[in-house]
């Protein structure tokens, strides 16, 4: 016996998209993913008949959202693999399952999402399991990347969906850190010290460089007095302290300190 929707959605998208028939194959297995995307619409529009893409999943999770997508009717084409060497882990994983993609409240590298889209999931996980007798453990309820080879579903830990599934409350919410902002290496000149700063000049106009740190290299222009240079890092050369950024895509270097008199202020 088969449904259209599970009764917690809270929409259903209406554009026609990808789905195959189950071949007669019940429906024993919940596959989990993420979008690679924040952008719920984006994430729906690739599984558009329209899209040419061969791709598409019974629902879509948001922080506030279940969409209907796929009907559970029909298999959705979300874990059978890419073909040639990507060979899916069970038989038959798209007839057998249903896909749920959730939406990434982060992108690259983290690929995060947000606590109450993982509630969303396990209420949905948890209707879709009693609805079919499927056991809600973790040989039943898979993530992407345990079907197949693939770096879905990102950050979404699904044991926290099996568990929340099963009762449990949600685990201490982390503080997400905020990474330290630093310039970015390539950026950096061999042998300079990253520092994020901004260079203020004092009254006398001063030349910068560009290309290399030296005052052979190829004059760029003069740095108004009094006015502002933000820099990423700086190195002693000689009896001068040069600080560097990149502008156009040039290494610049700009003279700021001669011994141990400062040419005007850093913020
Ligand atoms: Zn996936």
């Amino acid at each position: 016996m088969a449904r259209r929707f599970s009764g917690l959605i809270t929409s259903e998208n209406p554009n026609p998209m990808y789905g195959g028939g189950r071949n007669g194959v019940g429906i024993d297995r919940i596959v989990i993913h993420h979008n690679a995307t924040t952008k719920k619409n984006i994430a729906m529009s690739t599984w558009y008949t329209s899209s040419g893409n061969y791709t598409s999943a019974h629902y879509e999770v948001t922080p506030t959202e279940i969409i209907g997508c796929v009907e559970e009717t029909y298999s959705a084409y979300h874990c059978g693999g890419t073909g040639s060497n990507d060979v899916p882990k069970m038989s038959n994983p798209n007839e057998r399952s249903i896909g749920i993609e959730n939406v990434n409240s982060t992108g690259a590298p983290s690929w995060s999402v947000d606590p109450r889209t993982v509630a969303n999931t396990a209420k949905l996980v948890r209707d879709i399991c009693d609805y079919y007798g499927i056991p809600c453990d973790r040989q039943h309820v898979l993530a992407h990347d345990e079907v197949t080879a693939t770096a879905c579903p990102g950050g979404l830990d699904v044991d926290e969906v099996v568990r929340l599934a099963n009762g449990g409350s949600a685990a201490t919410p982390v503080q997400p850190v905020a990474p330290t902002p630093k310039p970015a290496a390539s950026n950096i000149p061999a042998g300079f010290t990253p520092e994020s700063g901004t260079f203020v000049n004092g009254d006398t106009p001063i030349m910068n460089r560009v290309g290399a740190a030296s005052f052979n290299a190829a004059q760029g222009g003069y740095l108004p007095a009094f006015a502002s240079w933000k820099y990423d890092s700086w190195k002693r050369v000689g009896n001068y302290v040069m600080i560097h950024h990149v502008y156009n895509g040039a290494h610049v270097f700009l003279p700021v300190r001669e011994g141990s008199v400062a040419w005007g202020t850093f913020k």
